[in-house]
């Protein structure tokens, strides 16, 4: 069996060396564009940063040891221009040499991945302009970047690789400007959690220019000069373009391939397109979100390597199926980790379902351990089959490893309030006896059974101020002190509580804010066995003040940090 497989990276290296593991005798062959196989793209922005120092790290494999080791022919700097359907041949050209010849395929597998997006825009093609995919790619920006002569740089995109890049060229000691078109970077958070990630790039000396539009670009003596809409241009010696990809498609279109979503591959769930002879994995192709059961784009490295082992599974006669994927991912941002998985709350109202959601604010590990970090996390669930729906963790430590879990139980098709009952592993360094993926079991569990009501961030301006209810802040007075949320005026520290109710109106409902959720869930349960209706802010002040900060001070918001 002969097999060609269009793309040597994630997918490709992956369904590759599967087949061989498989079969012995299968005449496998891999075409890739560039110079490399098999690279490390997840770490590429790590290289241009310098974390990653030695380039050979990124490139651990060659057509050498590929051949040696799985005994596969793997042709780069191979492009694959066209697939004739009916002849079961492609057309490759050899970049170096220009030749041009034909292969012949008994199954064919296109894991050629995804361009990023290059908007028409005046200017786009100036070379001070860099995009990054390739190690190629790589090596460009690097070699400018670190060169000494570049001082400053502007990033356009706020997603994954625009975050990573910003980091990266801050710690090659650059100044960094990121312009986003949306409210918030990183497009799985909701705005309020990335209101932590902001206030954290801002102080590593990130300038952050939110809800921006590039409109185009122009050289100038010294530089490259960003335009924007509405707002005065942004200049800078170099750029980095990475508002988001396209899946490469290119040949799947021309051969007659079925597509689905944004012009990617079509595939079912052994990875086949609508030719059963040509198998298509990762950021090509449209797979299910496990969550909406609607097509997805889900371009991360996780998926592409699993659907290259089901395509070689499938060839080599297994039955095997990839059934989607919630989109789980995990992100460094200097010494913060944000990490999502499933719907954020945009994506459920966008999918229309009826949603509960909670927000806590949990420490790393067991308070009296030194070095434990609060996190933030919201999760969502449905209102009515208790069933997850997302989850979004940001904080210093032990972000991962929730996310992980949460991510576990989702596939596992768990409902919410089983999350208080997972059996996690436990000593002080690590977490705490019961850990913030259980806690989130027990607000939920609260929240369902109605010994909890919460409030969130958003409901606070709709608060009656005309004294029918009470805002109260619970925290000692020297918290208190330090800042609290403008209409909460009333402070009764908890421990004082039972003694001082009679200085509570009777009657009213009483809104009830702590630092970070625990107290003033403890002053509402006091406050509803003493008859009051009580309502506790999920998140806690420490979630109220930065998203808060994050949306109304104007300095922060362009300056902080610099
Ligand atoms: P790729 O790995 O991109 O491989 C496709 C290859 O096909 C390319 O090398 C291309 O040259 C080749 N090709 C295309 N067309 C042709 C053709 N016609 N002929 C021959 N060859 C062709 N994901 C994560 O999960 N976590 C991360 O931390 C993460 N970080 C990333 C950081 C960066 C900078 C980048 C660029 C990506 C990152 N990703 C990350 C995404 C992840 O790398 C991709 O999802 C994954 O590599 C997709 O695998 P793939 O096989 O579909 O495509």
């Amino acid at each position: 069996m002969k097999v060609v497989i269009v793309g040597g990276v994630a997918g490709g290296a992956s369904a590759a060396a599967r087949l061989r593991r498989l079969d012995e005798q299968a005449q496998i062959t891999i075409y890739e564009r560039s110079g490399y196989i098999s690279y490390a793209n997840c770490g590429l922005p790590y290289y241009i940063g310098g974390t990653i120092q030695k380039q050979a790290e990124l490139t651990l494999q060659t057509p050498a040891s590929f051949k040696k080791r799985f005994n596969i022919e793997v042709k780069v700097g191979h492009e694959v221009q066209a697939i004739d359907r009916a002849k079961k041949q492609v057309t490759v050209c050899d970049l170096a040499s220009g030749q041009v010849f034909q292969a012949d395929y008994d199954k064919l597998i296109l894991a050629p991945g995804a361009q990023p997006v290059r908007p028409p825009l005046p200017g786009v093609d100036s070379p001070r302009l860099y995009t990054l995919r390739t190690v190629e790619d790589t090596l460009r920006i690097r070699e400018i970047a670190a060169s000494g002569q570049v001082k400053s740089a502007v990033v356009i995109g706020g997603g994954f690789i625009g975050v990573e890049m910003a980091e990266n060229l801050r710690e090659l000691g650059l100044a960094v400007s990121l312009i986003q078109r949306e409210n918030h970077l990183l497009a799985p958070l909701d705005q309020d959690l990335a209101s932590f990630l902001h206030a954290h790039m801002r102080e590593k000396g990130v300038k952050l220019l939110l809800e921006q539009s590039v409109t185009g670009f122009a050289e100038t003596e010294t530089g490259l000069s960003v335009q924007l809409a509405g707002s005065e241009p942004v200049s800078a010696d170099m750029a980095i373009l990475a508002i988001g990809v396209q899946p490469e498609s290119t040949l799947a279109k021309a051969a007659g391939l079925e597509l689905g979503p944004k012009d990617s591959i079509a595939v079912n769930e052994q990875m086949q397109t609508s030719d059963p002879d040509i198998y298509a994995v990762g950021d090509a192709v449209a797979i299910r979100n496990t969550v909406t059961g609607q097509p997805a784009l889900i371009a991360l490295a996780g998926p592409a390597n699993k659907q290259g082992r089901v395509a070689a599974d499938n060839i080599a006669g297994l039955e095997s199926r990839y059934t989607g994927s919630p989109g789980s991912s995990v992100l460094k941002i200097f010494e913060m980790t944000a990490a999502f998985c499933g719907l954020n709350e945009q994506a459920a109202q966008a999918a229309g379902l009826a949603y509960e959601k909670l927000i806590i604010s949990p420490a790393s590990h067991a308070a009296y351990y030194p070095g434990g970090r609060q996190m933030t996390i919201k999760l969502l669930f449905d209102k009515q089959t208790e069933k997850i729906l997302g989850a979004q963790i940001v904080g210093f430590d032990g972000v991962d490893k929730r996310l992980d879990v949460i991510a576990t139980a989702m596939q596992a098709g768990l409902g919410v309030r089983t999350l208080k009952e997972l059996d996690l592993a436990y000593a002080p360094p690590y977490s705490s006896a019961k850990d913030p993926v259980n806690m989130l079991g027990f607000v939920a569990e609260n929240v369902i059974t109605g010994k909890v009501k919460h409030f969130f961030y958003e409901d606070i301006a709709n608060l009656p101020k005309d004294g029918s209810v009470t805002l109260l802040d619970v925290r000692t007075q020297a918290e208190y002190s330090r800042g609290h949320a403008a209409d909460f005026k009333l402070n009764l520290p908890l421990d004082s509580l039972r003694e001082r109710l009679a200085e509570l109106p009777a009657g009213k409902p009483v809104y009830v804010m702590c630092q970070t959720g625990i107290r003033s869930y403890i002053a509402c349960r006091i406050l509803q066995q003493n008859g009051f209706d009580c309502f506790n802010f999920a998140g806690g002040y420490r979630f109220y003040a930065s998203v808060h900060d994050d949306q109304f001070d104007a300095d922060c918001r362009t300056d902080c940090g610099l």
